[in-house]
């Protein structure tokens, strides 16, 4: 997520706004806006907090001075100012890659998990509902992440109510592990909500058992077959997610044939670059392999789903190591935050249509990276000629 920084004065506790650069004026409900002063020593009274890039100067108001990137702040965004001087963008008004996160606990320790479980005692129930009350309105889409979302129980339902209700033009794309809808009656309840767009998304890393428990650090496999075949039952929308990595990339074909003969029904399967942070970066030399050193195995497994016409893409993958024939299913994916191109990206025509790279990547991505391959690629990897329309 964007972050700000800059000197905290009168600032006790955290505090979750909403940016404003208007002053609302005197009569008008303040109680949950955040004023962004940009050079002036403007603070008129009654925001939660004012932002500024001026530097300290009096005043008995919550503020933060000295912001040098101020001009990243827009309208609307909603930001949580830390006593440090830390703001964090939680949500971003031009982004469709706004998100909340349920909880930081998690019931698995996956070996490339980017976002490290942690023990969290306190329910951020409250604080979500929050957040979300302050999403503008034609907000397109919301994920709920982990984490491990189905860990705070009932509370997931409330969220989804929440947005169902406040949020209808919103569609919903809950990340989970699937375990938890293993329990028949949790996954009733999850579809008793009728949300009109909501997709489970569940991981899956093998199509042998031992092998996703070992990924996953947890003898979970059979319980999430068993919580997909229950959301199949009650007419979910599910996605699954594999991330490619030297662990998984040898069984992508496999794990493909797997997917046609026992989840027929799933709404979409996406096969995933690996983001190179938290216990990916930890464990990255059991990790890493060259994207383009497994572009095979991942366009016969591509190739093998949508050929049964099952909706597959390929999410955070660079076109330019991709084999052409499944360069269609490449879909810009990278939250824009974390969305970066490399100095070799310049002047290439696809720019506008690849997914680059996440931030993480800069020191270490394929070597094969080369913007003249788009043109000259007319072989696919088995060498057989591939002819371009
Ligand atoms: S050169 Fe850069 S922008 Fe072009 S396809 Fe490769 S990674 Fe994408």
């Amino acid at each position: 997520m964007k972050q700000l920084k800059g000197q905290a004065k009168n600032i006790n506790c955290e505090i979750l706004g909403k940016i404003t650069f208007k002053n609302v004026g005197l009569f008008s409900s303040k109680k949950d806006l955040v004023f962004v002063s940009k050079n002036t020593a403007n603070f008129p009274k009654g925001y939660l907090a004012v932002l500024t890039n001026i530097e300290n100067t009096e005043t008995e108001q919550p503020a933060v001075f000295g912001i040098q990137n101020l001009s990243e702040l827009n309208e609307g965004e909603v930001v949580v100012i830390n006593t440090d001087g830390n703001i964090s963008v939680l949500y971003e008004i031009r982004s469709t890659h706004n998100a909340i996160m349920a909880t930081e606990r998690c019931n698995h320790r996956c070996i490339m998990c980017p976002q490290p479980p942690i023990l969290q005692k306190t329910d951020k129930t409250e604080f979500n509902l929050k957040l979300l009350s302050m999403f503008d309105k034609s907000t397109k889409d919301i994920g709920i992440t982990g984490g491990e979302p189905t860990l705070i129980g009932d509370n997931l339902f409330v969220l989804i109510e929440y947005i169902k209700k406040h949020l209808p033009k919103s569609s919903i794309s809950l990340l989970s592990n699937g375990v938890k809808f293993a329990d028949y009656e949790y996954t009733r309840k999850l579809a008793l909500i009728l949300h009109p767009d909501l997709q489970i998304d569940v991981p899956i890393f093998s199509d042998i058992d031992a092998e996703h428990n070992r990924i996953v650090g947890a003898k979970t496999f059979y319980k999430t077959i068993e919580g997909l075949y229950n959301l199949a039952k009650f007419r979910q929308k599910i996605g699954l997610r594999i991330v490619v990595h030297k662990q998984t990339y040898k069984r992508l074909p496999q794990l493909a044939e797997f997917i046609y003969r026992n989840f027929p029904f799933v709404f979409h399967v996406a096969f995933m670059q690996m983001e190179m942070t938290g216990l990916a970066e930890q464990n990255i030399d059991e990790l890493w392999i060259d994207p383009y050193d497994y572009r095979a195995e991942l366009e016969e497994a591509v190739l093998n789903l949508a050929r049964r016409n099952m909706r597959v893409s390929v999410y955070n993958s660079q076109l330019c190591i991709l084999p052409e024939s499944i360069r269609d299913y490449a879909k810009q994916s990278i939250s824009d935050w974390k969305n970066i191109y490399l100095p070799e990206c310049e002047g290439c025509e696809l720019k506008d249509e690849c997914a680059g790279f996440f931030a993480s990547a800069e020191n270490r991505h394929s070597k094969k990276i080369n913007k003249s391959a788009l043109s000259i690629d007319n072989k696919s990897y088995d060498g057989k000629e591939v002819y371009n329309e």
